[in-house]
């Protein structure tokens, strides 16, 4: 059989402009935000990682209503760019954390669970970190879906998952979509106790939470816990996304050391330490201008 592409593309990827229904700080790090309203029935949920980029109004809504087709793409990313700064909107790569069909008594839902990093007080927190804090219910966002990067063409039955707590939203969802036979491990670093936010999985995966200590390198445990473990037997479907020496070390041990073929490691970097996404001007916080 054909290996199949890293990627699973989704069913469409045009704008979809919705607001926020409510926010809900879950624990320490963590912050949900739940979207809905406005063109929330454009959007088709997909399980497992289902990402998608997400445009937050920091410049105010007029910058959501310029946003371009594509913008995710490199013609239309040219475009977005030339939304004036102070205007465009910041874009940002989020996980489905869920999704609650519309019924009778309210539309369609949609679950976002934002890492809080930093301080949006003294400016240490990046921009979507900072908004996802600060945010109220009526504001508009807009989306672009971007499909799975879990594919699950390389196996649901047997899987290995590995992510430090930005991964948290991905691995739940990646678990919630197995199927109930399936058995494996996942092995989750998060910044606290209670920032271990409990989520549904078939009862033959195994859950190790790996709590790091401040100064501590985000990862770096969670890579340490995966090297010590008993690795279920080949062939799994292995999936490592967090700050990006965890995805890469990680697949570089798994296939080196391990014995795993590349084809059934899914990897993704979801950040780097010291390294901001692309932010406007305007949206940058004094902290770091000064830095
Ligand atoms: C496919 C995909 C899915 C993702 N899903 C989620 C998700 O569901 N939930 C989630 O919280 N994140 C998720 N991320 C990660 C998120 O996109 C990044 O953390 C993003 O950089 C946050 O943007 P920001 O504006 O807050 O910070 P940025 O402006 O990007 O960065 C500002 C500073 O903060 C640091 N920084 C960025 N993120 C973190 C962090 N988590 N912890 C500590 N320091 C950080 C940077 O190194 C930089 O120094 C995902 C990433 C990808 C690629």
């Amino acid at each position: 059989m054909a290996l199949a592409s890293r990627l699973v593309k989704p069913e469409t990827q045009g704008l979809v402009h919705v607001t926020v229904l409510r926010s809900e700080r879950l624990s320490p790090h963590w912050m949900r935000i739940t979207l809905g309203g406005g063109e929330i029935d454009a959007f088709r949920p997909m399980g497992y990682d289902q990402w998608f980029r997400i445009f937050l109004p920091l410049g105010g809504d007029e910058g959501l209503d310029r946003l371009p087709a594509k913008a995710n793409k490199l013609f239309g990313y040219l475009k977005y760019l030339r939304i004036p700064d102070g205007v465009r909107p910041v874009m940002r790569n989020y996980t489905v954390r869920a999704y609650r069909a519309a019924t009778a008594e309210h539309g369609a839902e949609l679950d976002v669970d934002f890492v809080l990093h930093g301080s949006a007080d003294d400016g240490t927190a990046g921009p979507a970190s900072r908004w996802a804090e600060t945010c109220e219910a009526g504001e508009s966002v807009v989306l672009i879906d971007e499909g799975l990067a879990f594919n699950p063409e390389r196996g649901t039955d047997r899987v290995v998952l590995v992510a430090d707590e930005t991964g948290l939203p991905a691995i739940a969802g990646v678990c919630a979509s197995l199927p109930p036979h399936a058995s494996g491990l996942v092995i989750v670093e998060v910044p606290s106790a209670d920032d271990a936010l409990e989520f549904a999985h078939p009862a033959g995966v195994t859950v190790q939470w790996i709590l790091r200590a401040p100064g501590d390198k985000p990862g770096a445990l969670a890579l340490q816990a995966l090297r010590d473990a008993t690795l279920p037997d080949a062939p799994f479907h292995a999936y490592i996304v967090g700050e990006q020496a965890l995805p890469t070390e990680a697949r570089r041990h798994l296939v080196g050391e391990r014995g795993v073929p590349k084809d059934l490691v899914s990897f993704c970097g979801y950040w780097r330490v010291g390294a901001a996404s692309p932010t406007p001007k305007s949206q940058v916080a004094s902290a770091e201008v000064h830095a």
